[in-house]
């Protein structure tokens, strides 16, 4: 009998565990014996796996987290520490393996394929910066987290005419900051993409404060600086009182909805379809509605990029 593994690795994201049950599920359909790896390569390095039956996936596809467990490990980048990982799945027969995670993961899943595991990777991120796809599972779930707390701080900015500050999740890609902006109806959004001319959005402040605008909102993706950051350069131009908030973890939790839920089931069962057809060394996703896969080297060809049309619109739409 064929044997597959799965496992989540890198930063969590809401819609993992719909993405393993599908990959289990799918991989029952067609006839594989399934496995799953507990904390991501890590469970690979320390032989913590365990065979999945179609019951171990039931009521998970609306919890937020993963099931399996997710780590850093960064030992994986050692070849003689995946030569152990490979030994642990060949060992057990397992000749096929889905890394649900982000492009850190799936650097870690291209060096396991290039070495004899055919792997196939699935977008697990809330940042939604891999190439090859329109949307990574959490994306999403992400942002209505996100745009619920912007509704919920804009009453209050409202209330007491004040200008906020929110920091968004974002280290290199500022999609959560830019989309969330869009939704909240932000009056700035401050993305990594792009260069921050704080002296500007405090002259669009002003100005707006001159025509009678009480309150404002500001989205700062957090690589580009932090909320307190952002609040002390604006008041270096202008008298304004700010308030910051920074959503932190939550923006990594929560359940998924049901977009993130149903790309997840998709993408995993794709995953499942290629491996059956003997494709790897490749990641899955979805463009323009369709089910994509794109080989890793050219996931890793070039940095993701801002949506440039998006980021213009919102520029237009705030002004
Ligand atoms: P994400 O997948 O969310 O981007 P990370 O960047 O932390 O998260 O990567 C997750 C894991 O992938 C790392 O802890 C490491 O085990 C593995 N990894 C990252 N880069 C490499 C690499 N160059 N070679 C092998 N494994 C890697």
């Amino acid at each position: 009998m064929k044997k597959l593994a799965v496992l989540t690795s890198g930063g969590d994201s809401p819609g993992m565990n719909a993405a393993i049950r599908a990959v289990v599920r799918k991989s029952i359909f067609e006839g594989y014996e399934v496995y799953g790896v507990y904390q991501g390569f890590q469970g690979l390095i320390t032989d913590n796996i365990e065979k999945l039956e179609l019951g171990d996936v039931g009521d998970i596809i609306q919890r937020g987290g993963t099931k399996l467990f997710s780590a850093r490990c960064p030992e994986f980048i050692d070849a003689g520490v995946r030569k152990n990982a490979i030994e642990n799945l060949s060992r057990r027969g397992i000749d096929s393996l889905v890394v649900i995670g982000g492009d850190g993961s799936y650097r870690g899943a291209e060096r396991l394929d290039a070495e004899g595991i055919m792997t196939v990777g699935v977008p697990g991120t809330i940042d939604n910066d891999i190439n090859g796809t329109d949307f990574t599972i959490g994306f999403d779930t992400a942002l209505n987290t996100i745009v619920d707390a912007v509704d919920k701080i804009r009453d209050t900015a409202t209330s007491h005419e004040r200008t906020f500050i929110i920091e968004v999740m974002g280290r290199d890609a500022g999609d959560l900051a830019l989309w969330a902006g869009v939704a909240g109806g932000a009056e700035t959004i401050l993305i990594p993409e792009d260069v921050s001319d704080v002296k500007a959005v405090a002259e669009r402040i002003e100005a707006g404060m001159n025509r009678g605008k009480k309150h404002s909102i500001i989205i700062v993706a957090e690589g580009v600086m932090s909320a307190g950051e952002c609040g002390r350069e604006l008041r270096k131009y202008i008298n304004v009182d700010t308030r910051e908030s920074v959503l932190g973890h939550m923006q990594r939790g929560g359940k998924p909805t049901g977009s993130d839920r149903v790309l997840a089931s998709r993408l995993g069962a794709f995953a499942v379809d290629l491996l059956k057809d003997g494709v790897s060394g490749c990641a899955v996703g979805i463009e323009n509605n369709r089910l994509t896969e794109t080989s890793f080297d050219e996931v890793f060809a070039e940095d993701h990029q801002i949506d440039r049309v998006l980021y213009k619109l919102s520029q237009e739409l705030s002004i």
